[in-house]
């Protein structure tokens, strides 16, 4: 089980999920950040420091967001 991050990351990409992320599983791409589903291991921190509300458990994620569920999955398979 994972945390995935959404559209709102798009563009803003502070990246204050990853200073509090305690395995580093939270990578930095081009246009957003993305959680390595592998490595996640569902801790929530990430998730209550971010500011535009990008990221949620992969249970939780609204329907109109699950396409991230596979571009965060995508990023780690790439790289
Ligand atoms: S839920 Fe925890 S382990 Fe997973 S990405 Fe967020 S901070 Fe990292
Ligand atoms: S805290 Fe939110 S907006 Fe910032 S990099 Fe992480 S997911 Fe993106």
């Amino acid at each position: 089980m994972t945390f995935v991050i959404m559209s709102p990351c798009v563009g803003v990409k502070d990246g204050r999920c990853v200073d509090v992320c305690p395995v580093d599983c939270i990578h930095e791409g081009e246009t957003m950040y993305y959680i390595d589903p592998e490595e996640c291991i569902a801790c929530a921190l990430c998730e209550t420091v971010c500011p535009v509300d990008a990221i949620r458990h992969i249970d939780e994620v609204p329907e109109e967001e699950k396409s991230y569920i596979k571009i965060n999955e995508e990023f780690f398979s790439h790289s």
